[in-house]
C-alpha cells in the first residue's frame, strides 16, 4: 500500500513537470509541501493544457457563480463567446501544427486584453469564452470589439519569416440582472448572437440588444421570495 501511494505522488509531480508547473516548495512529505502539490493539481485541472486560459469546466463554474453575484446584486456582466474566422483553412493550408500556434496566440491575445476581473476560457476546439463582470451595457460593445480587433492587428510567427493574421467573430449577451438565470440559457443567448456575427458576414461583433432595466413586480417577488419586501425597491 505505501508502494501504491507513493506511485500516486510520482505521478502527481510528473504531471506538474510535464505542464511547466513550479514543484512544490519545502521538504518532501512536509505539510508546505503537500499543500503546494494539492494547489497545483487543482490548478491544472482548471486549465486548458495548450492555451493555459481557463477550461470549459472552470468556465461553467465561473458562469455559474457569476449568475448568482448578479441577481444578489443586480450588477450587470456581460458574457462573450468568441470564434475564430474559416479557422478549417488554416488548418487545412498550414497544418495543424499552425493551427495549434494559431489558438495560442489568439488566447495570448485575449488574455493581455481583459480586466483582471474578467475570466477568459478556452470552451472549444478554436472557441473561446469571456466572461465579463460588472460591464454596463454602455461599455459592452467597446470593450467586444476592442479583443476583436486586437485579435485583427496580431500577426502570428508562423515560421521564420511567415505571419499569418485572423480574425475573430464575437456574440455576447447580458446577464438578466435581479432575476435568476441558468449558465445554458445565458449561454444560449450569446450563441445565438455569435451565429449572427458569422452570418452577417464574421470579423464583428454582435451583442443582444440591452434588456430593459425596469424590475417587473415577477422579478421583485422572485428575488425577495414575497411581494411586500418588494415594495422597498419602488
Ligand atoms: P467559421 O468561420 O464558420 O467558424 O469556420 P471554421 O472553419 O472556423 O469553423 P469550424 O467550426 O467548422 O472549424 C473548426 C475547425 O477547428 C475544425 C477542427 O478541425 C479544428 N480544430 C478543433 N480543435 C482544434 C485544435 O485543438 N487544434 C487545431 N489545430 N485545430 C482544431
Ligand atoms: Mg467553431
Ligand atoms: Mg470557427
Amino acid at each position: 500500500m505505501p508502494e501504491f501511494d507513493a506511485l500516486r505522488v510520482e505521478q502527481a509531480l510528473h504531471l506538474l513537470a510535464q505542464s511547466g508547473h513550479a514543484m512544490p516548495p519545502g521538504a518532501p512529505g512536509s505539510a508546505a509541501w503537500l499543500q503546494g502539490l494539492i494547489d497545483g493539481l487543482c490548478e491544472l485541472s482548471s486549465r486548458d493544457a495548450l492555451t493555459g486560459l481557463a477550461n470549459r469546466r472552470s468556465f461553467e463554474s465561473a458562469l455559474g457563480r457569476e449568475i448568482d453575484r448578479v441577481a444578489r446584486s443586480g450588477e450587470p456582466a456581460l458574457l462573450l463567446l468568441l470564434d475564430i474566422d474559416h479557422f478549417k483553412r488554416v488548418n487545412d493550408t498550414h497544418g495543424h501544427a499552425v493551427g495549434d500556434l494559431v489558438i495560442q496566440s489568439v488566447a495570448d491575445g485575449l488574455r493581455e486584453t481583459v480586466r483582471p476581473m474578467d475570466l477568459a476560457a478556452r470552451i472549444g476546439g478554436e472557441e473561446f469564452a469571456v466572461i465579463l463582470p460588472n460591464c454596463s451595457p454602455a461599455f459592452g460593445q467597446t470593450v467586444a470589439d476592442r479583443l476583436r480587433t486586437r485579435i485583427e492587428a496580431r500577426p502570428i510567427p508562423i515560421g521564420p519569416s511567415q505571419t499569418l493574421g485572423v480574425t475573430i467573430s464575437v456574440g455576447g449577451a447580458y446577464a438578466p440582472q435581479w432575476v435568476r438565470s441558468t449558465a445554458s440559457l445565458w449561454t444560449e443567448r450569446a450563441d445565438l448572437q455569435l451565429y449572427r456575427a458569422k452570418a452577417e458576414g464574421r470579423n464583428r461583433t454582435c451583442l443582444e440588444p440591452t434588456p430593459v432595466s425596469v424590475v417587473s413586480p415577477e422579478e421583485k417577488g422572485l428575488l425577495f421570495g414575497t411581494s411586500n419586501f418588494g415594495e422597498f425597491l419602488e
